[in-house]
């Protein structure tokens, strides 16, 4: 309790009064005096994101939801123009921002992977080869970690600052769990894409949970095998139409309903995949969710626990299918219920009103470009192996033969040792590369890196390539590609400053949260100061904003009376 003599003696209150009273307070029964102290905010802070969630499937698709998405968007604060103002709109990156309220700049998550021009080989952003990742019944070393990313998250943070607080983060994916969790948690779990079992990191801890042991042996993938995924509503009522132009499916899988599991195995990669890229597999990680909530007694212990959760599901169904397919509508309507049994499980082991939700999505995702030549604006496949043989040819033209492009990573491009000191020496020569890359097909601007600090308007291509600019891991050049154009040779991907990739949706609900339309941006990067503020936490320096138009009275001033 803050020191409280100097109010009462201005308001000229009596020293014995004030005496008093002081007195009072201490004689009362303990339970009153705990009713008397300032709120600490919610018992329980959760983090829901959705791998894949574009801003405008709220407005599509709300009118079908009857379960969780539902009652956020109903019942909760929805702004409804939240959006990444960075350039490489990918999973790691859009983690790495919602748990530590920075941009790539400053937290060094540029995207899922970058060229190390140290050991000359692509590196992938959760890769560490000081950790290992603890399975079931092995142990892999390279392995995962939090290493890579430089700034603290909200939950490490909750974690130091409230004593006896739990960190709980799940995933089907590394980079979401781990970036969700920051540098320390109680429990971080994925799932191992190829073989399909799940794993944790040395990081955080020295063997499986025992509790996830456990589900993991009562619950094998295998249970999936004759799982179905049909149309959950007649035809007639979706929004979205049966397109199969470009479409990329699972193996085994054709473009149509209905989906399989059991493409003949029921184990394999294949069988992994195909369940990964359907709506069971969200069922699984709520049940997992559930389980881990249960054995850490989340929300019910003396400080503020942390549950962070990345539906992956969305991402591979909307790669495979695109943005315009019935499998993402039907996808969204099962996690609307998927979602829905979650804040039931919360409710029974919370307490309604004891916790607090913030939901958003990592990233959006183009239309599938081959579905889009017959409408206006066009777009197209960008192909990557071209704009570096483009780069190689201007360059051995020039300079004589040789290999100058080390790797193109994303819209990452990083010249051999040296190269880029030869093109600085000659300014004909950037304005032949330049040329050169301008020239392939979908690209829109060519920015060189270095250059990137001189920062241009709000909303431009410049500044959000600036975003995404960290010494050491960004290319030396980059570009920007055109709307509609995707880094991708099949189905449809994301990963540029194009709307569509930068605009999610971004949703609170529960404890301390204000309900209602919020027109004002926003970006995913407030949920974490926005979250600290609820939880009464010191404020730290981040690149988001605290929401307090969405935020009850109270809480907006840290939790305090
Ligand atoms: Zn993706």
């Amino acid at each position: 309790m803050k020191p409280a003599h100097p109010k009462p003696l201005r308001r000229g209150l009596p020293l014995a009064v004030f005496s008093f009273a002081m007195t009072g307070l201490l004689l009362l029964p303990q339970g009153i005096a705990q009713q008397n102290a300032p709120p600490q905010g919610p018992k329980l802070v959760v983090v829901i994101a959705v791998d894949q969630m574009r801003a405008d499937y709220v407005q599509r698709f709300r009118g079908e939801w009857r379960g969780g998405l539902a009652r956020l968007v109903t019942r909760g604060a929805w702004f409804q123009n939240a959006a990444y103002p960075y350039s490489g709109t990918e999973t790691c990156p859009g983690h790495a921002t919602i748990a530590t309220g920075v941009f790539p700049e400053t937290h060094g998550i540029i995207g899922n992977a970058w060229w190390d021009r140290t050991t000359a080989k692509n590196v992938t952003c959760t890769q560490d080869a000081s950790a290992s990742d603890l399975g079931v019944s092995r142990t892999a070393s390279p392995g995962d970690s939090p290493a890579q990313l430089m700034a603290p998250s909200f939950a490490e943070r909750l974690r130091t600052a409230r004593p006896g607080s739990h960190v709980v983060t799940l995933s089907l994916k590394a980079r979401a769990a781990i970036m969700l969790a920051g540098h320390q948690a109680d429990i971080v779990l994925w799932q191992d894409e190829v073989a399909g079992d799940w794993l944790t990191s040395s990081a955080y801890a020295s063997e499986m949970p025992p509790f996830a042991r456990a589900f993991f042996d009562a619950n094998p993938l295998s249970q999936n095998s004759r799982k179905v995924w049909t149309l959950s509503m007649v035809e007639a009522n979706y929004h979205n139409g049966h397109s199969v132009a470009g479409e990329s499916p699972p193996p085994g899988w054709t473009a149509s309903f209905p989906h399989p599991l059991a493409g003949g195995a029921s184990t394999g990669q294949a069988f992994v995949t195909r369940w990964r890229a359907s709506p069971f597999s969200d069922e699984y990680l709520e049940r997992l969710a559930a389980a881990a909530a249960d054995a850490l007694k989340l929300g019910r212990g003396p400080g503020t626990d942390f549950l962070g959760i990345s539906f992956s599901a969305p991402d591979y169904v909307g790669h495979a299918f695109g943005p315009a397919s019935r499998e993402v509508e039907d996808e969204y309507l099962r996690l609307d219920q998927t979602i829905g049994k979650l804040l039931a499980d919360l409710d029974r082991a919370v307490g309604a009103g004891n916790y607090v939700v913030a939901l958003t999505a990592d990233h959006g995702v183009a239309p599938i470009p081959e579905q889009s030549q017959s409408q206006a604006s066009k777009g197209g496949r960008v192909n990557a192996a071209d704009i570096v043989a483009r780069i190689e040819k201007v360059l051995a033209q020039r300079l004589g033969e040789g290999r100058y492009v080390s790797q193109m990573v994303d819209q990452n491009i990083y010249f051999a040792p040296g190269v880029m000191d030869r093109i600085h020496a000659d300014p004909s020569l950037w304005q032949d590369v330049q040329t050169a890359i301008l020239a392939a097909p979908g690209v829109q601007r060519v920015f060189e890196s270095t250059e990137l600090g001189q920062r241009s308007g709000a909303g431009s291509l410049e500044q959000a390539a600036a975003l995404d600019e960290f010494s050491g891991r960004s290319g030396d050049v980059v570009v920007a590609l055109k709307p509609r154009w995707i880094l991708a040779a099949r189905g449809t991907t994301h990963g540029s400053a194009n709307d569509y990739d930068q605009h999610v949706p971004l949703l609170f609900f529960g404890a301390g949260i204000k309900p209602g339309v919020y027109a004002a941006a926003a970006s995913p990067a407030d949920i974490a100061p926005t979250l600290a503020t609820l939880c009464g936490m010191t404020p730290v320096k981040t690149e988001g904003r605290v929401l307090a138009e969405a935020m009850q009275a109270k809480a907006a001033s840290g939790g305090q009376p």
